[in-house]
């Protein structure tokens, strides 16, 4: 008879403590954490890349059941992104068709009026996003670019939305300026790990990225920060992406992964690696496991999976997903296909009560 029936995370008698076993299978206590552990800031790549390595069928069960020790089973909530200025950008982050260094055929827009960006955001609460996302394609805003963004977050946040914005670098003064006006994400992702970054990106640093969500943190926003896999990195590399993201003084409140959208005219386009899926499904549960109380986002790249992939996706952890017609400049999955799957899945999108009930992670 199985000695774990009742819950399969607890030691044996007789075992070494470092050693937690089910269905006879032993394997070290580092690698399946109660799913309601404590919270944990000091992964070690050893230990995650162990967690990757896992069986396919154990890695996603043991997520499925720090997903459920967490969250509402069942749920994934919905985050619409606007595009409020796009191209033009002077950065070379070698997978966005919106910089300046590549001939992609994006066209430089200047930045939205605020009543259209308010308007859009009626239309994605509308349609059942309970998170509205602005993103403009800057190095780093300038003063009178916060200014304006500034008023877009008050009247977005006076609807009843979510509001986040993505606006490149921050200094710690405007990001106290985003939070007075209200916002209450901010996404800055990692991309990849320290020294696979340094392969896709010139024009900034590793640093400058922890120096922003620092000044995000410290503003007392709520952090989106995750990273794209695709990018010709190695599991290794998604694994140090992963632990610095696991290992901020705070996680993420929200993580976003990304499958890379190949854009003719990219770098990343010419000789771009294709990822399996299933490496995809293993790096949202490695995520879900080491940020149990964060939500992973299945975010760029969802319209190229199949509903099969994405379903796979949400059994290890994806609770969150980017839903409306655009995301910044590439397609998305169309909202009526959205709702088409989770109803076959008897999935139910977050509302906006569950959402503030919810509050923070
Ligand atoms: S900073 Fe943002 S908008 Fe600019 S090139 Fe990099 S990803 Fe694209």
């Amino acid at each position: 008879m199985n000695a774990v029936v009742s819950s399969p995370f607890l030691p044996v008698d007789g075992l070494p403590p470092a050693q937690v076993c089910q269905d006879g299978l032993c394997q070290p206590a580092s690698l399946r954490p109660s799913p309601a552990s404590p919270l944990r800031h000091d992964w070690t790549l050893p230990e995650v890349e162990a967690l990757f390595d896992q069986p396919f069928m154990d890695l996603l069960f043991h997520a499925q059941q720090v997903h459920r020790a967490h969250h509402v089973a069942n749920r994934v909530q919905m985050s619409t992104l606007l595009s409020i200025k796009t191209g033009g950008c002077p950065e070379d982050c070698g997978y966005c068709p919106q910089s300046i260094h590549y001939d992609t055929g994006v066209a430089r827009d200047d930045m939205m009026p605020v009543a259209a960006v308010v308007d859009a955001a009626r239309r994605a609460q509308a349609a059942g996003a309970t998170r509205f996302c602005m993103g403009a394609a800057f190095r780093s805003p300038k003063k009178r670019d916060i200014e304006r963004i500034a008023q877009m977050i008050r009247e977005v946040s006076a609807l009843g939305i979510e509001t986040c914005a993505t606006l490149g670098m921050l200094t710690p003064e405007q990001a106290h300026e985003l939070k007075d006006a209200g916002l209450d994400y901010y996404n800055h992702n990692v991309d990849s790990s320290e020294s696979y970054y340094r392969k896709i990106i010139s024009t900034r640093t590793y640093q400058h990225r922890l120096d922003t969500l620092a000044a995000v943190r410290n503003a007392h926003l709520k952090v989106c920060s995750g990273g794209i896999v695709g990018m010709g990195e190695t599991r290794l590399d998604r694994a140090g992406m992963l632990v610095t993201l696991a290992n901020l003084p705070e996680h993420p409140h929200s993580v976003p992964i990304n499958q890379l959208v190949a854009v003719e005219g990219t770098p990343l386009a010419a000789d771009h690696p294709v990822v399996d899926g299933l490496e995809f499904v293993r790096t949202i549960a490695v995520a879900r496991i080491l940020m149990p109380q964060a939500q992973v986002r299945l975010s760029a790249g969802r319209e190229a999976m199949s509903e099969e992939l994405q379903t796979l996706a949400f059994l290890a952890g994806a609770n969150s997903i980017f839903y409306g017609e655009k995301l910044l400049t590439t397609g998305n999955p169309d909202v009526e296909r959205d709702r088409a799957l989770l109803d076959k899945l008897k999935i139910q999108a977050e509302t906006q009560a569950q959402t503030d009930a919810r509050g923070c992670c």
